[in-house]
C-alpha cells in the first residue's frame, strides 16, 4: 500500500510529489498518458518565478518532473481510469489494469480549455491561437487580437489584453454577455475593446505558421465575413478533468472539485490541488502552491491517523 498516490503531473501534481517525497511519504504519481498538463501546450513561460530568461513550457515541466524524481517520487505513465474513495485504503486503477491502494490521494488532474472544435484552431494553437492571455498576451503587444466568448473569462482576457494589444475585438455568439455586471461594465468602458455581437468563429485563417484573421458567421443572418487579426484568444470556458470522480467526490455545478477544509475534498484523506478545483487563478505558480499545500496537509493528516 502507498502512503500517497498523486493523480496528475502538471505543476500541482509535481509540486505535491516534491513535497510528499521530501516528507518521506514515497509518493506514486500517475502522470497520465500525456504528462505535464497544460504547460505542455505553451511556448515561452515568462511568469514562473525563478527563471530570469523565458523557459519553454515543456522544458519547465521536464525540470519539475526530474526534481520530483530526484527527491524520490515514483512515476507510472498511465491515466487513472477508475477510483474507489468509498472505503479505505483508497483504490486507484491505472490504464494498464494495475490497482494501487493508498492511505491518501491527491487529485491534481487539472482542467482543459474548452475549444471551438475547428481543425484550424488546432493547427494554429500556440502560433497565434491561445487560451491564456496572462500566458501569451505579451506576444501580442501592439497587435490586433480577437477574444471569443461572453463570460467572465472572456472579459478578463479582453481587459488584460487591452493593456497590451492595439485593439481587442470580443466575438460573442449572442447580443448579451454572460459575464458578471462589474466585468461587463469595465469592458464596455474600455476604449480599446470592441464587441462583435451575434457571431461565431467559423474558421481561423492563417498564412504559413501565423494567424491573419478569422472568418465569422452571423448567427441570425448566416452572413459570412472576414476579420483581420494577429491572434485569437479562445475564452469559452474550461472543463475540469473530473469525470473520473463523479459520484465519489463532491463537484460543483461546473464540475470542479469542491474543497471542504483546506485542500481536503468531501472525502477525508482525498485532497485536491490546482485547476481541478480552482477556476479563478489557473496559473502554473498558483497550481504549484496548491500542490504544496495539499502535500503538507496530506502529510499532517496521515500523521494524525497514526
Ligand atoms: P462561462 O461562464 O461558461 O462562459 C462561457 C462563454 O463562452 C459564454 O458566453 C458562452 O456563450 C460562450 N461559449 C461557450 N461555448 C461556446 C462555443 N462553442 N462557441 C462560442 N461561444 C461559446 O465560462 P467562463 O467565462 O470561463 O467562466 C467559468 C466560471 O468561472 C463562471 O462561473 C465564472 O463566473 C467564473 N469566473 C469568474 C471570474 C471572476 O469572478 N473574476 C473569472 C473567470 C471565471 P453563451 O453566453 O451564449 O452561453
Amino acid at each position: 500500500m502507498r502512503n500517497v498516490v498523486i493523480l496528475g503531473s502538471g505543476p500541482a501534481g509535481l509540486t505535491a510529489a516534491i513535497y510528499a517525497a521530501r516528507a518521506n511519504l514515497h509518493p506514486l504519481v500517475l502522470e497520465g498518458s500525456q504528462p505535464g498538463g497544460q504547460l505542455m501546450l505553451t511556448t515561452e513561460v515568462e511568469n514562473f518565478p525563478g527563471f530570469a530568461e523565458p523557459i519553454l513550457g515543456p522544458e519547465l515541466m521536464q525540470q519539475m518532473r526530474r526534481q520530483a524524481e530526484r527527491v524520490g517520487a515514483e512515476f507510472v505513465a498511465e491515466d487513472a481510469v477508475a477510483v474507489d474513495f468509498r472505503a479505505r485504503p483508497f483504490r486507484v486503477q491505472a490504464g494498464n489494469g494495475e490497482v494501487y491502494e493508498a492511505r491518501a490521494v491527491i487529485v491534481a488532474t487539472g482542467a482543459r480549455a474548452r475549444m471551438l472544435g475547428l481543425p484550424s484552431e488546432q493547427k494554429y494553437l500556440g502560433r497565434g491561437v491561445s487560451t491564456c492571455a496572462t500566458c501569451d498576451g505579451f506576444f501580442f503587444r501592439g497587435k490586433r487580437v480577437v477574444v471569443v466568448g461572453g463570460g467572465d473569462t472572456a472579459m478578463e482576457e479582453a481587459l488584460y489584453l487591452a493593456n497590451l494589444a492595439e485593439s481587442v475585438r470580443v466575438v460573442h455568439r449572442r447580443d448579451q454577455l454572460r459575464a458578471s455586471r462589474i466585468l461587463q461594465e469595465r469592458a464596455f468602458r474600455n476604449s480599446k475593446i470592441e464587441f462583435v455581437w451575434n457571431h461565431v468563429v467559423e474558421e481561423i485563417l492563417g498564412e504559413d505558421s501565423r494567424v491573419t484573421g478569422v472568418r465569422l458567421r452571423h448567427t441570425h443572418t448566416e452572413e459570412v465575413r472576414e476579420l483581420p487579426t494577429d491572434g485569437v484568444f479562445v475564452a469559452i470556458g474550461h472543463v475540469p478533468n473530473t469525470d473520473l470522480f463523479r459520484g465519489q467526490l463532491e463537484l460543483d455545478a461546473a464540475g470542479y472539485v469542491v474543497l471542504k477544509r483546506g485542500m481536503m475534498t468531501s472525502v477525508e484523506g482525498v485532497f485536491a490541488a490546482g485547476d481541478v478545483h480552482d477556476h479563478t487563478y489557473r496559473q502554473a505558480v498558483t497550481a504549484a502552491g496548491y500542490g504544496c499545500q495539499a502535500a503538507i496537509e496530506a502529510e499532517r493528516w496521515l500523521t494524525q491517523q497514526g
